[in-house]
Parts: C-alpha cells; sequence; structure tokens
C-alpha cells in the first residue's frame, strides 16, 4: 500500500505493519532522529533556535 504522511512524503508499507508495529513515514522519523541528536550536541534550549533548525533539515 501506498502511504502519505503530512508532510507530503510517500513510501509504500503494508497496512499490518503500519498498525501492529506502529511505524509511520520513515522520512519524519529520519528527521525527527536526527534533530533529536542536534539537539543534544548543542543544548538548543528555545523554541525559535529549534524552528530554525527545523527548516533547515525539511
Ligand atoms: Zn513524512
Amino acid at each position: 500500500m501506498l502511504w502519505k504522511c503530512t508532510k507530503e512524503h510517500r513510501w509504500t508499507a503494508s497496512f499490518d505493519s503500519i498498525k501492529n508495529k506502529r511505524l509511520w513515514c520513515p522520512y519524519c522519523l529520519r528527521i525527527l532522529s536526527i534533530l533529536l541528536r542536534w539537539l543534544q550536541l548543542i543544548k538548543v534550549e528555545t523554541v525559535f533556535q529549534i524552528n530554525i533548525l527545523m527548516v533547515h533539515l525539511i
């Protein structure tokens, strides 16, 4: 099945893998993991700076 997330990424996965394993968009998951790693590295504390990071990553 073809799926599309709120960020307009498209990927294929079976319905069971989405339903049972609760896996969602692999692109968003990757972006999120990169973002979390960045936040740990540079210790960003303000929402403003986090928003700038999101713009660069997405
Ligand atoms: Zn996505």
